[in-house]
């Protein structure tokens, strides 16, 4: 399979690894959206977060909380983002499963996602679809 992913996890692409361990792989982004962002990505492959078992959950939270305290630690962020983008629609490019950690920085200017303006009626009719799915 030709993925990226798998590539660094085998240690065919060169990487900045900043931590691992028998199940996930973590390092910097290449097109770092803050300093210190970086990704954890399970060792094996798996497309996005609804293949990825759950019995991996409570190991890959674990991962990512070390991983984010050491990284805003070593670039004395204010705070942090825990990622994840599923499906193209999502804004996902690299179709192995990934989390991204991007530290922030009081001011930063880096957007948040627009809300938008929505009707009690149009939240009642959502929750009733949600809960009978
Ligand atoms: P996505 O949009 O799929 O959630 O994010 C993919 C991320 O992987 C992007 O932030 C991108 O910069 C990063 N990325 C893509 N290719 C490489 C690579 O070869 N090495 C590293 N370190 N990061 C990569
Ligand atoms: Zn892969």
């Amino acid at each position: 399979m030709d993925c990226i992913f798998c590539k660094i996890v085998k240690g065919d692409i060169p990487c900045h690894k900043i931590g691992e361990n028998d199940d996930f792989l973590c390092f910097l982004d290449i097109n770092p959206i803050s300093k210190g962002h970086a990704l954890i990505v399970p060792k094996r492959h798996f497309k996005d977060v609804m293949e990825f078992p759950k019995e991996l959950d409570e190991g890959y939270f674990a991962f990512a909380q070390d991983m984010a305290a050491k990284i805003v630690q070593a670039v004395a962020a204010d705070g942090f983002n825990l990622g994840m983008n599923n499906g193209e629609a999502a804004g996902q490019v690299v179709m192995h499963q990934h989390t991204h950690i991007i530290p922030r920085f009081d001011g930063d200017g880096l957007a948040a996602w627009p809300p938008q303006e929505v009707s009690q009626d149009e939240l009642l009719a959502l929750k009733e679809k949600i809960l009978k799915a």
